[in-house]
């Protein structure tokens, strides 16, 4: 599983439609303190799942909109859509493509959500269901921000065996079993 391409439009700073690649090797995102670099990942995280506004550094859903400026009046949804290639042949199987899956998200400043995968309508659970055990749901410790390697380190064992359990595969299992066991 591979990230290939992230679009972004109306999600905080970003605006405009912005179209991010990440081909082969290792890309670097610089710019200088304000520019969105931490913006992006906040995209990532959101597109991988992520449900609380705080973990986005907000205090509500509605602060990863953009929120206007001088010169341009605030947007009305914050759409995010990540295109992911080499892909595992069952997903490729359940959600009718090739080698590249594309999932997107939008939030409506009137709260209104959707969730496609492949431009086919899904529920969040779908595209949370694609990165487990992968090692890149949203809490997942492929991402490292600010200030996360002091939290690693003061974590409870309660939270440090979330950690274990997505390294050990077993993520997918539990959440079946949270499942069945609502039913
Ligand atoms: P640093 O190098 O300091 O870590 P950074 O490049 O990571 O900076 P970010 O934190 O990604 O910067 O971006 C912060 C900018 O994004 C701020 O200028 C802030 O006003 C802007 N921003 C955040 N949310 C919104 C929003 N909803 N609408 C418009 N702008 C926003
Ligand atoms: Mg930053």
């Amino acid at each position: 599983m591979k990230f290939k391409k992230l679009i972004i439009q109306g999600f905080k700073s970003f605006v405009d439609k912005t179209v991010i690649d990440f081909p082969d090797g290792i890309t670097c995102i610089v710019g200088p303190n304000g520019s969105g670099k931490s913006n992006i990942l906040d995209a990532i995280r959101w597109i991988l799942g992520e449900q609380n506004p705080k973990e986005l550094r907000g205090s509500d859903m509605d602060d990863i909109i953009f929120a206007g400026s001088e010169k341009r009046s605030q947007s009305n949804v914050a759409s995010v859509t990540l295109v992911i290639s080499d892909i595992s042949e069952e997903l490729a199987g359940k959600w009718g493509s090739f080698s590249e899956i594309e999932i997107s998200r939008k939030y409506y400043r009137d709260g209104e959500r959707e969730y496609f995968i492949n431009n086919k309508r899904c529920k969040l659970k779908d595209i949370r269901e694609i990165f487990f055990d992968t090692g890149l749901g949203a809490r997942s410790i492929s991402i490292i921000e600010q200030g996360k390697v002091e939290k690693i380190i003061s974590a409870s064992p309660e939270e440090i065996r979330v950690f274990f359990d997505e390294a050990a595969g077993i993520t997918r299992f539990k959440e079946k079993k949270k499942d069945a066991e609502k039913r």
